[in-house]
């Protein structure tokens, strides 16, 4: 029997070139291909800045503490998510608040946000669920008028476009984050990006990036060219060379990958349409998805099967569905081949 698994990426003979190139380079760690694949994101999504990091994880941690998020402080974020879109505020000693989705899409809801808002809000985190823009203009005005920063995690969405824009463009935001692990739209193996428009903010990511180590040209004419000052404290969250080629290949190939899960999810819409135990998430107008997982919601009482066993079953049938965000219950797209369930639960 078939097993088909949770998420499988595809690598190519290009993608396993580059790779083999670098290899053979004199850098593994820091080296041109980091640059080369930040500049790649920058002309993709539209953003001035990249930032390219160890994982989303190290990139939404990071992103809380360019803001000086600390104790006391609040931020919002979606109740459907990844655990590290709200761990990352606990990093800092921030306190996350949850805001409920929109029934229709499972992103979160702009006037649910408006409820959480309180004197110690300072961020809003919205999640891209399942490749789907949250209404990003809705979420800017509110943040506009009270002040708060937007940090799209944008893990999800990588290739997706909000109104014509490519997500992490951050036309409504401060910094949109991507995640390159295997299951996401592109890969590195491990990997994350952050896009930004603010130099400021390029300026302290990089810093927290790298240990806080500070080197420039007035430090080095004023010192000499080994000269460098460590001033705030940093971390290691440095992508290698090895994952910088990698995600240079996986990003020509977006544009493919985002037509065949289109495809995928074209044909399930056709073969479920007249299935009334089964419906799909909608899709807003303001967006074009890469479809990062094809949720699905599922009437349980009218399958007449409860979710467990229909969990068990498909598992016998060589489907490894995972729990994976625990108000719905979802499968991965697999390249080619795949699909992605999400209950309600
Ligand atoms: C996968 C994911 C992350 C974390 O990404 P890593 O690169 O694995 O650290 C963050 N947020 C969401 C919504 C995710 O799905």
């Amino acid at each position: 029997m078939k097993i088909y698994g949770y998420g499988k990426q595809s690598v190519s003979a290009d993608d396993i070139k580059i790779v083999t190139d670098v290899l053979n380079s004199d850098f593994l760690s820091q080296g041109p291909k980091v640059g080369e694949f930040e500049e790649a994101l920058c002309a993709y999504t539209g953003a001035k800045y990249c930032i390219a990091v160890s994982s989303a994880t190290a990139a939404l941690h990071i992103a809380m503490a360019t803001f000086d998020i600390s104790d006391g402080d609040e931020v919002i974020t979606t109740s459907n998510t990844f655990a590290a879109s709200a761990n990352c505020v606990r990093y800092v000693g921030g306190t996350v608040k949850f805001a409920d989705i929109d029934f229709e899409t499972a992103n979160i809801n702009p006037d649910e946000i408006k409820k959480q808002i309180t004197n110690r809000t300072k961020a809003i985190i919205p999640v891209h669920f399942a490749g789907q823009s949250c209404d990003m203009e809705a979420i800017h005005d509110i943040a506009k008028e009270k002040g708060l920063y937007v940090i799209e995690d944008a893990a999800h969405a990588i290739g997706s476009n909000y109104k014509g824009m490519k997500i992490g463009s951050c036309k409504y935001s401060d910094m949109a984050i991507f995640s390159f692990h295997p299951v996401k739209n592109i890969t590195t193996g491990e990997g994350g990006a952050i896009m930004t428009n603010s130099k400021d903010l390029h300026k302290k990511l990089l810093l927290l990036r790298a240990h806080g180590i500070e080197r420039d040209s007035e430090l080095y004419d004023a010192h000499g060219k080994w000269y460098y000052e460590i001033n705030s404290l940093g971390f290691n969250y440095r992508i290698t060379e090895i994952q910088a080629a990698l995600g240079i290949s996986q990003l020509k190939r977006i544009e493919d990958f985002k037509a065949k899960r289109k495809h995928i999810i074209s044909l399930y819409k056709k073969i479920f349409a007249n299935d009334t135990r089964i419906s799909f998430l909608k899709e807003r107008d303001f967006s074009d998805m890469c479809f990062h997982i094809c949720p699905i919601l599922i009437d349980f009482e009218n399958l007449g099967i409860d979710k467990k066993k229909f969990f068990n079953d498909l598992f016998d049938a060589g489907l490894r569905l995972q729990v994976h965000i625990y108000r719905f219950t979802c499968i991965l797209i697999i390249e080619g081949l795949g699909f992605h369930l999400v209950t309600i639960q």
